[in-house]
């Protein structure tokens, strides 16, 4: 598992960075999902938002998914919920579920075993304490997981979980229209989708075309009868 694992984190430091790997979500799709999120059923595709809390975006997306009485998983950094540990607080309260994406957004390539694992378990803690709820999922910086991830979710009980499908909302060119484009460029029935309320790791402002897309997008789910919801379902 850990040689696939590797192979993944290659693939996905490339495929954050440049975009045109088609292939790599069906072949992750067959291969480990449990770790990509693609063990729903077929009717059934997870929500997951990273980096945040961030108050000039995550209210907004509340308000969203509170309108179309949708839940999601967002993966907090421990950086940004230490300067809002309110707002982390009301994400929870508001029954979405709450998941790690470490303290800082460090590729994990590139750092050792000990400093991931200490990023992980300071991470945890500052979540866990704002959140006052345990922190079981956890999402590497940029989908990478080396070694270390392993070893630093063993030492903190976390489990990793990627994603399947992408908005690619980071980019400064995205558009509402080309979030909900490439969210279903692969079927999404059973996977993960991967979506941002913040910017703070990305081209500022980006994140306008996901608030612009997660009403639309929350309806073609609803017209392709796909329920939605976060990756564990409560
Ligand atoms: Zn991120």
């Amino acid at each position: 598992m850990k040689k696939i694992a590797l192979g993944v984190a290659s693939i996905a430091t490339i495929g954050h960075s440049a975009s045109a790997l088609s292939w790599f979500f069906p072949v992750t799709k067959r291969i480990i999902p449990t770790i990509t999120g693609n063990n729903h059923s077929s009717s059934y595709t997870a929500l997951s938002f990273d980096d945040g809390p961030d108050p000039a975006f995550t209210p907004q997306l509340l308000e969203i998914l509170a309108e179309k009485k949708t839940k999601a998983t967002f993966f907090m950094l421990g950086q940004m919920v230490a300067k809002y540990p309110t707002l982390a607080r009301e994400v929870a309260s508001e029954g979405h579920d709450i998941a790690l994406h470490g303290y800082e957004h460090r590729n994990h390539l590139f750092r050792s075993a000990k400093t991931i694992a200490f990023d992980l378990k300071r991470g945890k803690e500052v979540v866990e304490d704002a959140v006052d709820r345990k922190i079981e999922l956890y999402r590497p910086p940029y989908g990478v997981i080396s070694g270390g991830t392993i070893y630093g979710c063993k030492k903190s009980d976390l489990r990793v979980v990627t994603w399947t499908n992408w908005g690619r909302d980071w980019r400064a060119i995205a558009t509402p229209e080309s979030v909900i484009h490439d969210v279903f460029r692969h079927n999404p029935r059973g996977g993960t989708v991967l979506l941002h309320d913040s910017d703070c790791t990305s081209a500022p402002g980006s994140i306008n075309s996901t608030i612009g897309a997660l009403p639309l997008l929350i309806d073609r789910f609803k017209s392709e009868s796909i329920s939605i919801g976060p990756i564990v379902a409560r």
